[in-house]
C-alpha cells in the first residue's frame, strides 16, 4: 500500500461533538447520527462504534448496502435508509432490519405489499417534502396517505421527517416556510416522532428540533454555523510529508502549466498528497488566484502552483531556516487549516472534501473512549 500522508481521525473529538449536539437539543430530543457514505468518508467501522459508545442510538444511511454494514456494528439500533426503497432490493431491508424512509406513493405501496407478503407490519419512516423538491411526499400525497387507514395499517410508521434546503443560512426565509409546512404535514400523523433538522438545523433554534435531530457534518467537524466560529471540534487531520525542498528564483514558475511564478526568492516544499488523495485542484494557486494554505511549523504557508496527482507545492519561504526539512510533516487540513477553510479554497463544501478523501492515506484512529466521555476534560 502506498502511503500518501497521514489521515488521523480523532474519535474522542467525534464523541465530544455528538455529546455537544445532544446537550444542545436536550433530554426530550433524540440525537441520531447520519453515517451515510462511509461516515462522510471517515470510516463507519470506527465511527459507528464510537458514536454508539457516546450514546447515539439511531443511525441514518443512504442505501440498504450501507445499512447492512452499519447493522453489523450496532445489532439493535434503528437504522433508516434515507434514499427510500430500491425496487428489487427489499429483502436487504428485511435481512438487516432496516427502515426505509418512504418518500413517494409508489414506495409506500411497495413497502406495504412487502409487509403483507411477509405477514408483518415492518417499521418505516415517511419523508414529507417541505420545499426542497428532491424527495418526499407532497402535502396532498401525505393527506391521501393519512386518510387511507388500510394502507397505514400495513406497516409501522415510526418517523415523519423532512429536510431543510438552506439550514446553513440562518437568514433564509425558506427555513421558516419549511418549518411551517412540516408542522402542517407532520400533524397528519399524530403521535409519530418527527424530525426536521440536519446539523445546521440544530442551531436554528428549539422549534426546529422536534423529537429527533439528524446531524452529519457537525459530528465530523464541519462548521454547522458557517458565518460564526465553529462550535465543533476538529475530527479529521491530514498531514503530508515533505519529500523535496528547493529554492526558486524570481521569475521561475512551479508545477504543471507554470501557473504560479515566484516573485521573490522562494523556498518550495513539495509534499506527498495530491488530487488522487482528494486534494481538489482548486486548492492550488495561479498568479491570478490564491489557493489554500498549509500549516508548516505553526506558520500558514500558501500552496504554490497546481496540485499534481501525488503531490503539491508549498511556499515555505517564511518558515525559519531549518524548521522544515525533508521528512517534516505539514498540516494540510486539521486544527489550524479547518476542513471548512480548505473546502472554501476549493470552492466546495466540507462534505465533498471529506467524502473525496482518497484511499492512500495511512489512517490512524485515536481518542476513542468506551463511554464517550471526553478524555481531555476528565484528565
Ligand atoms: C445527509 C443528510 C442529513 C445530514 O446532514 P448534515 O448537513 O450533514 O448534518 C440529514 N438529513 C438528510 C435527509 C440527509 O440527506
Amino acid at each position: 500500500m502506498s502511503c500518501a500522508g497521514h489521515l488521523t481521525i480523532d474519535l474522542g473529538a467525534l464523541q465530544n461533538n455528538w455529546r455537544a449536539l445532544k446537550a444542545r437539543v436536550g433530554e426530550a430530543c433524540d440525537c441520531a447520527a447520519v453515517v451515510k457514505a462511509n461516515a462522510y468518508g471517515l470510516g463507519v467501522d470506527h465511527v459507528v462504534p464510537a458514536l454508539s459508545a457516546a450514546g447515539a442510538g439511531t443511525f441514518f444511511v443512504a442505501t440498504p448496502e450501507e445499512g447492512q454494514e452499519v447493522r453489523a456494528l450496532v445489532p439493535d439500533a434503528p437504522i433508516y435508509v434515507l434514499s427510500g426503497v430500491f425496487t428489487g432490493r427489499l429483502a436487504l431491508y428485511d435481512d438487516a432490519a432496516l427502515r426505509p424512509i418512504l418518500g413517494h406513493p409508489d414506495e409506500i405501496s411497495e413497502w406495504a405489499r412487502f409487509c403483507e407478503a411477509k405477514g408483518e407490519t415492518l417499521p418505516a419512516g415517511l419523508h414529507i417534502d417541505t420545499g426542497m423538491n428532491r424527495l418526499g411526499l407532497t402535502h396532498a400525497q401525505a393527506e391521501a396517505l393519512a386518510n387511507d387507514s388500510q394502507l397505514l395499517r400495513a406497516f409501522d410508521l415510526t418517523l415523519v421527517m423532512s429536510h431543510l434546503a438552506c439550514a446553513d443560512d440562518r437568514d433564509s426565509p425558506l427555513n421558516r416556510q419549511q418549518l411551517a409546512a412540516f408542522e402542517r404535514g407532520s400533524a397528519l400523523f399524530p403521535g409519530v416522532p418527527r424530525s426536521l433538522a440536519n446539523s445546521s438545523g440544530v442551531f436554528l433554534g428549539a422549534d426546529y428540533h422536534f423529537e429527533l435531530v439528524r446531524p452529519g457534518i457537525a459530528l465530523y467537524g464541519g462548521n454547522p454555523t458557517p458565518k460564526a466560529a465553529t462550535p465543533m471540534r476538529c475530527v479529521a487531520t491530514i498531514e503530508a510529508e515533505v519529500i523535496h525542498l528547493r529554492d526558486v528564483s524570481p521569475g521561475e514558475a512551479v508545477g504543471y502549466g507554470a501557473t504560479r511564478t515566484a516573485e521573490r526568492p522562494t523556498r518550495i516544499a513539495t509534499v506527498n498528497v495530491g488530487y488522487a488523495d482528494g486534494m481538489h485542484r482548486l486548492v492550488g494557486s495561479t498568479d491570478e488566484r490564491d489557493g489554500a494554505f498549509a500549516s508548516v511549523g505553526g506558520i500558514r504557508c500558501p500552496l504554490f502552483g497546481r496540485v499534481s496527482m501525488d503531490m503539491l507545492a508549498i511556499d515555505v519561504t517564511d518558515v525559519p531556516e531549518g524548521t522544515v526539512v525533508r521528512g517534516s510533516r505539514v498540516e494540510v487540513m486539521g486544527p489550524t487549516i479547518s476542513v471548512d477553510e480548505l473546502a472554501e479554497a476549493a470552492l466546495t463544501i466540507p462534505y465533498e472534501l471529506l467524502t473525496a478523501l482518497g484511499a492512500r492515506y495511512k489512517r490512524s484512529y485515536i481518542g476513542y473512549t468506551q463511554n464517550g466521555e471526553d478524555a481531555l476534560t476528565h484528565g
